[in-house]
């Protein structure tokens, strides 16, 4: 047992960056039994963090004085600050800024579709993948997110917002969820506990480039969210090109994996598709991505690509050019042609650099 004076005193000199949200229910409990608290303080501290989304120990008005004070004097509770927003008129897509503690910018999305509001939400500052088509790569990589920042943004702008508004998440910010594997699945962990309200893993896509080792470790975690992989192309070559983590993890391999996957966890693969013209947009593509679909159960989401001019890029992400309008329109109908499920997603908050692959930090 840990005295709580002692504990007052030993703490106040040094300075706390352990956090307490991000914690799972299993290592909430095992925290409260190294304090010789019973295991129900643990689900009470859950809610209050994830359900009733507080940010002040002393609003936990069923824990007890002396849990509390261990709390604070051990753990931050608040791991990210409100900077900005920004609303689209056009598009009602809302971009908030937020600060880690540790004073990084991340930036998430909120995107209205008819019934549905997604929340894209970032797992790393920046990205080291260098993707030659995206905004985040050109800015480089800073840090992996903990679990409390991931989660946070989901908290912060449902609180904004208005609670409950937010019905959808996808991992589809700033960084690859799956290079900061250990982090985003805690964060799914909390999603899928029975006691987190709101939302189920079935309306929760974690979107990646295709980290072989970590779709299978992710088949293996239990855990059903749905899976996107970021395609661009079906041509290896082509891939490398563009998205130079191919070389190391070659598309074929990360089909084998995504099978798996879906055996596992008997959810549909969404394949996403950016439209770079004369890149991955010609007859050959097209065949080699009807192909492709015949092998699995998949949907295509087919994204007009959005210009990185305001980076000012050198290299390939200077030369490349959106697919023209009516050959994504011909490029998508000979897909439904084939009997391929296809959605376009239609580009939203480009007034606000909202839109994918533009959230790069300008702060
Ligand atoms: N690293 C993960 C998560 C980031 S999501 C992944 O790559 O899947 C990145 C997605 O943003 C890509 O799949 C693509 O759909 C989209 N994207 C990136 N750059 C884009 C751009 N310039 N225009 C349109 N979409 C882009």
């Amino acid at each position: 047992m840990i005295n709580v004076n002692e504990e007052i005193e030993s703490t106040a000199k040094k300075k706390i960056t352990a956090q307490l949200k991000g914690m799972t229910m299993s290592e909430l409990r095992e925290l409260v039994e190294n304090f010789s608290e019973k295991s129900y303080r643990a689900d009470q501290i859950f809610s209050w963090m994830y359900n009733h989304m507080v940010t002040d120990f002393d609003a936990m008005l069923n824990i007890p004085k002396n849990l509390r004070i261990l709390l604070k004097n051990n753990f931050q509770l608040s791991t990210l600050s409100y900077i900005d927003s920004e609303i689209s008129t056009k598009s009602g897509t809302k971009k908030y800024i937020f600060k880690t503690n540790d004073e990084n910018v991340i930036e998430s999305v909120i995107i209205p579709e008819g019934r549905r509001t997604t929340l894209c939400i970032s797992t790393q500052v920046g990205c080291p993948l260098d993707c030659k088509f995206c905004a985040t790569g050109l800015m480089g990589y800073k840090k992996n997110l903990t679990a409390g920042e991931i989660f946070d943004q989901y908290l912060l702008a449902n609180k904004d917002y208005g609670k409950d508004r937010i019905t959808n998440i996808v991992y589809m910010g700033m960084g690859e969820p799956l290079l900061n594997f250990n982090e985003t699945l805690k964060t799914l962990r909390i999603f899928a506990e029975e006691k987190t309200v709101g939302i189920s893993l079935k309306k929760i896509n974690v979107s990646t480039v295709g980290i072989t080792p970590k779709i299978y470790e992710l088949a293996n975690s239990g855990l059903n969210a749905n899976l996107a992989l970021s395609l661009h192309s079906c041509i290896e070559e082509v891939r490398s090109k563009i998205m130079p983590i191919n070389k190391k993890y070659p598309l074929k391999g990360n089909i084998e994996a995504i099978k798996y996957y879906q055996r596992n966890t008997k959810t549909r693969i969404t394949f996403e598709y950016v439209m770079l013209n004369e890149i991955n947009d010609r007859n050959e593509d097209l065949k080699e991505l009807v192909k492709l679909c015949s092998q699995l159960p998949c949907k295509v989401n087919v994204i007009p690509f959005n210009s990185l001019d305001h980076m000012n890029p050198g290299g390939l992400s200077a030369k490349l050019k959106p697919t023209p309008k009516h050959r994504i329109d011909e490029f998508v109908k000979r897909l439904r042609d084939k009997n391929i499920t296809v959605t376009v997603r239609f580009t939203q908050g480009d007034d606000i650099a909202a839109a994918c692959g533009q959230l790069a930090v300008k702060y």
